[in-house]
């Protein structure tokens, strides 16, 4: 049996990346924020220093036996871990040498925050497709909605996000979260769509939180605001350039590997829903339901209710 190695996850299905294998090279919850959105709960370590986490050596390593296995079957290698990416020193490098060794397209999905530093702008541009993150562009919504480090600065962050634009020559797309009685409002938007249309990202994706956030108030708008901020999007980016991101994400390929690490390593990055779990896991265990029962008596795993459906979450307190 072949054990799931320690720095990627998946492959999982993304609604924007196709078959997305994960790389997650930063440690739980090393941020920049804290979200109140956030689904993998409350950032423990919040810090804007990048500095060198792993080996780098290890992450390729395990990225390129990953590519290798999954051959024709993955779309995207993406950057997308338990924090933020780029507080990663080495995610240039690692980008590079991935691309040299097995010539995946390699994404990144970056909260922003650190774009205003040039080598963070550097090693994105390494990157086939970057997503940026514009919840606001008004400080107190900012500080409301992404709880930054208390050395950032919003407008420095948006001049770096502006300046990435202009020498990105791979794909890049934004994401906006939309929480109700916090962003989710005509005027915030009306200036978040505005700023986005400056950077002419290839795609704008309206959010809302699908997954059990950090903070319980951290709720979805109604229907009817989502549609208003739609069009707000719309009107302001035109057609075929804005969508939204508000469905369940699709069901994972088949499970690889340990039954055991498979789903402790997909669970680490987002809470993932129970059915799917138990649908994937049939690939490669008698009796997943006993695994799930096993993992939560264990206190590796919870199984959470949000929004009508079940979620798997993991239990960090013990992790490394
Ligand atoms: S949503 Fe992303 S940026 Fe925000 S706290 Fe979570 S990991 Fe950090």
């Amino acid at each position: 049996m072949v054990a799931t190695p320690r720095y990627v996850f998946g492959p999982v299905t993304s609604r924007r990346l196709g078959v997305s294998l994960g790389v997650n090279n930063v440690p739980y919850k090393t941020c920049s924020y804290s979200c109140i959105y956030c689904q993998l709960g409350k950032t423990t370590n919040l810090t804007v220093e990048r500095r060198v986490f792993y080996d780098w050596r290890d992450v390729v390593g395990d990225v390129v036996r990953a590519v290798n296995e999954f051959r024709g079957r993955i779309d995207y290698v993406t950057f997308v871990p338990d924090g933020e990416p780029l507080l990663d020193k080495n995610i240039g490098l690692e980008i590079r040498k991935i691309k040299e060794s097995v010539y995946p397209r390699v994404a990144v999905i970056t909260n922003s925050s650190l774009l205003h530093l040039e080598d963070a702008r550097m090693d994105l541009l390494e990157a086939d497709l970057v997503s940026v993150k514009i919840d606001a562009v008004d400080e107190n919504v900012w500080r409301r909605i992404n709880r930054p480090h208390p050395k950032l600065s919003l407008s420095s962050i948006l001049d770096g996000v502006k300046e990435f634009a202009k020498s990105f020559r791979g794909v890049l797309i934004t994401e906006t979260m939309l929480v109700d009685k916090v962003n989710a409002d005509a005027a915030i938007m009306e200036r978040v769509a505005s700023f986005i249309k400056l950077i002419n990202p290839a795609k704008a994706y309206i959010s809302i939180p699908i997954r059990p956030p950090a903070e319980h108030f951290a709720r979805p708008p109604s229907p009817e605001k989502l549609v208003e901020v739609y069009e707000i999007f719309r009107k302001m980016l035109g057609e075929g350039k804005v969508e939204l991101l508000n469905t369940p994400e699709p069901p994972p390929p088949s499970a690889h590997g340990s039954p055991e690490d498979w789903i402790l390593s997909t669970a680490s990055v987002h809470p993932i829903r129970l059915e799917h779990a138990l649908n994937s896991l049939k690939a490669i265990s008698e009796d997943p339901e006993e695994l799930i029962a096993k993992l939560e008596a264990e206190g590796k795993i919870k199984i959470v209710e949000y929004a009508g459906s079940k979620f798997i979450v993991r239990c960090f307190e013990k992790r490394k």
